[in-house]
């Protein structure tokens, strides 16, 4: 499978509207401290499948020249996780959309005007998308009322992303997120930030050393890091477009 993450900004996107930062003039420059809204890209050979539409969709879709797409999963009910699906909108009708019936009802509320092909999943049962198999586990990011994060499987591989999520991690989606390859972790800030519905980059790797990933990346990356090239000298940072085959 290969996976690439389109869009490595949290809610406001980097650069921040109004602000003159280092990261954010970074940004301005076009280099990697640019970051758009939530949405990753998995990819097989029979498809590919979005998890997460942000509302940067059109420029990521445009810009990673992705012509069409097989389905898309929804991780939760925030505006910067689902508000691009309209971007889809006369180019491909009637997509397959799947998340937890909570939050495609909360969804669909906002997108009435059209008319997606609904697929309730209930957390913890795999189901097949492309050859895959995804699997929704939950996880705590209030006020979020059902918020999920998704395992990947194929071929022996596993890939762990959390989706906006605090540290408090419920117990029967440890058991789930356990040995993977790859861990796609919330880490919207350095520990010197203070959140509360979001992990910091301590606790994200602290994460990463509990679930016992191989390989950790960190993303929904705010402005409140130094510069990217700075920054990736001391946090494993994401960047948008940055691509994994596994
Ligand atoms: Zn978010
Ligand atoms: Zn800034
Ligand atoms: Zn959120």
């Amino acid at each position: 499978m290969r996976i690439t993450l389109l869009g490595t900004g949290d809610a406001t996107g980097t650069p921040v509207i109004g602000c003159n930062c280092p990261t954010c003039q970074d940004g301005h420059r076009g280099g990697r401290s640019q970051r758009t809204r939530s949405a990753i890209l998995v990819e097989s050979d029979k498809g590919a499948v979005l998890i997460d539409t942000g509302p940067d969709l059109r420029t990521q879709m445009l810009k990673n020249n992705i012509g069409r797409i097989d389905g898309v999963i929804w991780t939760h009910g925030h505006y910067d996780h689902f508000a691009g699906f309209a971007e889809f909108h006369r180019v491909q009708y009637n997509v397959d959309v799947y998340g937890l019936g909570e939050t495609l009802d909360y969804i669909f509320e906002y997108l009435k005007f059209m008319h997606p092909k609904r697929h309730n999943i209930p957390l913890y049962k795999p189901f097949n998308l492309i050859g895959l198999e995804f699997t929704l586990f939950e996880v705590v990011h209030p006020p979020s009322k059902k918020p999920v994060g998704v395992i990947i499987r194929h071929a022996g591989k596993k890939v762990v992303i959390t989706g906006d999520c605090q540290r408090n991690i419920p117990q029967e989606s440890m058991q789930h997120i356990m040995n993977p390859d790859l861990l796609i972790a919330d880490a919207i800030v350095p520990p010197t930030v203070g959140v509360k519905k979001h992990m910091n980059t301590d606790e994200a790797m602290d994460l990463a050393r509990e679930t016992g990933a191989k390989d950790v990346v960190f993303t929904h990356l705010s402005h409140f890091f130094k510069p990217h090239a700075e920054a990736v000298e001391v946090y494993p940072l994401a960047y948008d477009g940055m691509v994994f085959e596994l």
